[in-house]
């Protein structure tokens, strides 16, 4: 029978081995730095950008537009008519400063005043030649965005050059103090009836939707269902989003490790 013993080298090894092992996993289990702030959108950044079903939904966005615009331009309208659309993700695409985020490792709003002056977001399918359309038809076309008002000019210069109509500040209502769009489309119901509405964000569309968590947001889809396909034609965003922020109950300065862990708590799976 051998007697297991250490020796002085042994044990000081064995030590030091275990303050790297505690270490290391105080690392990885109080850190963000085991998170990444970026990559969780890489895939959705990919679907945005290069596939083509994303295309398809674009053009079946603005195709079922104009099927409703044609079915309400049959009726009496006491008002002069309106479209309503959000600019972002809904007519420009921003891909490429999710993109840029990517690749610096960084957070919303990095780089984001630097790529609206850029002017350079491209249209998304189908919704120029459905914004014109409507244009000629005698219906007017009103941005509603969450860009800041300051960002009117620059913004309107992106628009023109892809030939969308309207783009001017009198049909641009932008952000001046709170994000609802609630009063803005309150401004547009004094002189216009508003037939359909564009976004990528239930907010676009009613106030109902705002501030909610995971399950009213769901709820309150469910409550107006007969609206989405009709008066409310939705645009997909897997990028960002509200349905994003209630994932974190808003609270948008949890680490990046705690909001990595409410994404996972999130997901459905099966025992
Ligand atoms: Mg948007």
């Amino acid at each position: 029978m051998t007697r297991f013993s250490l020796k002085r080298p042994t044990i000081l090894v064995l030590v030091i081995s275990s303050l790297l092992a505690i270490g290391w996993f105080t690392l990885l289990s109080n850190s963000d730095q085991q998170v990444n702030r970026t990559e969780h959108t890489v895939l959705a950044i990919n679907w945005y950008q290069t596939s083509a079903e994303f295309r398809a939904l674009s053009y079946q966005a603005y195709h079922i537009g104009r099927m409703m615009l044609d079915q309400e331009l049959k009726k009496r309208s006491p008002k002069k008519r309106a479209i309503v659309v959000d600019v972002d993700e809904t007519v420009l695409d921003n891909s490429p400063h999710a993109a840029r985020l990517v690749f610096e490792n960084r957070g919303y709003p990095h780089l984001w005043d630097e790529w609206v002056n850029a002017a350079k977001a491209e249209a998304l399918p189908g919704a120029v030649e459905f914004l014109q359309y409507a244009v000629s038809k005698g219906v007017d076309v009103f941005y509603v965005s969450n860009r800041r008002v300051d960002q009117v000019e620059v913004t309107a210069k992106n628009l023109v050059a892809r030939g969308f109509p309207q783009a001017v500040p009198s049909h641009m209502l932008f952000k001046e103090g709170e994000s609802t769009k609630e009063p803005r489309r309150q401004t547009i119901l004094k002189t216009h009836n508003i037939i359909l509405l564009f976004g990528d964000n239930l907010n676009d569309f009613a106030e109902v939707f705002e501030g909610k968590n995971v399950q009213e947001r769901g709820a309150a889809v469910d409550a107006l269902k007969e609206e989405f396909g009709k008066r409310f034609i939705v645009l997909p965003n897997p990028i960002y989003g509200e349905w994003e922020g209630a994932l974190y109950d808003y609270n948008y300065r949890l680490t990046d490790s705690e909001k990595d862990q409410r994404r996972k708590q999130a997901l459905r799976s099966f025992e």
